[in-house]
């Protein structure tokens, strides 16, 4: 596995691609990775001839100091993960190296990024735009890995994709739980082993407002309730935001809910932020 610290050093890894006609397939992360993570490079690298991971924790995309200096990192096990896959790069630059001075340049998508996440982390998805649309314009990948578990992240990068007309192809993959639900999460093991069971509530709340769709009829608002009320049995757990919404629009529904929506919250658990959500289907939708 070839270690990049550079733009240049992934450039000239790129160039090479380019002349031995090989396609590639990019992972962006944070890093101190997980089965979730793991199964995006899995894929990636079964769809493509070479796999490139990035691991950066992006300082523009943390509104909340605190959580910035709080994310875990361990570089050289993530290194060893990677490896054991058969990554072909691993890109992990310095914030210097990625924000040299004097950067002046920011990629915002509109409308999108103002609901949901982006109403309760001001300044997150302009930090996540920016960083991604880096690392496509610099390693113009074939292929682009992203998880489920960020909704509307991913499809924020779709439209950025579409938009800048950088042509990858957007691959969004399932979320990866652990065996009682809880979307796998970098910020989990911040999570106090008497906090596990609040932490759960967030995926029984998923599972209630899925329940209540699929069974026809349902309406938005009362799901909305529903997982409130699911997510107020836990003492320590306090609710960012539940939300049944269009998944193209992000925008919330109102009435009978007669077509797949968007199911997503966010909830703190003590001091950590997580979110989750899941797609569903009433019966009989379009
Ligand atoms: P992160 O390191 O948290 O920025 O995540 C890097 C990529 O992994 C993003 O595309 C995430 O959506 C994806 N990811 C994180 N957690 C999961 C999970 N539990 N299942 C699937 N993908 C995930």
């Amino acid at each position: 596995m070839i270690l990049c610290r550079t733009p240049e050093e992934a450039r000239r890894f790129r160039a090479d691609l380019y002349r031995q006609g090989r396609s590639l397939g990019l992972v962006p992360t944070m890093g101190w990775l997980h089965e979730g993570h793991l199964t995006l490079v899995r894929t990636a690298l079964t769809e493509n001839d070479c796999v490139a991971v990035s691991l950066f924790v992006n300082p523009t995309q943390f509104n909340n100091p605190e959580d910035l200096a709080a994310y875990p990192r361990d570089e050289k096990r993530d290194r060893e993960l990677l490896e054991a896959l058969g990554t072909h790069l691993l890109y992990a630059p310095g914030a210097t190296a990625v924000y040299r001075p004097g950067h002046l340049t920011s990629v915002r998508v509109a409308d999108l990024t103002e609901v949901l996440e982006g109403g309760y982390r001001p300044g997150h998805f302009a930090g996540v735009t920016t960083i991604v649309a880096k690392l496509f314009a610099l390693f113009a990948p074939d292929r682009a890995y992203f998880g489920a578990k960020d909704a509307q992240q991913a499809r924020v990068i779709e439209q950025l994709n579409s938009d800048l007309d950088f042509g990858i192809e957007i691959r969004v993959l399932p979320t990866v739980r652990e065996d009682d639900g809880l979307a796998m999460s970098s910020r989990n093991v911040r999570l106090a082993e008497a906090q596990r069971p609040m932490a759960r509530l967030l995926y029984g709340a998923l599972s209630a407002a899925r329940a209540s769709i699929a069974r026809g009829g349902a309406d938005a608002e009362s799901v909305r309730a529903a997982m409130r009320m699911v997510l107020g049995k836990g003492e320590g757990v306090r609710v960012d935001y539940v939300s049944v919404a269009d998944p193209r629009t992000l925008k919330e529904l109102d009435g009978v809910i007669n077509r797949p929506v968007l199911v997503s919250l966010a909830a703190y658990v003590g001091d950590v932020r997580l979110i989750d959500n899941l797609t569903v289907e009433p019966p009989g939708a379009p």
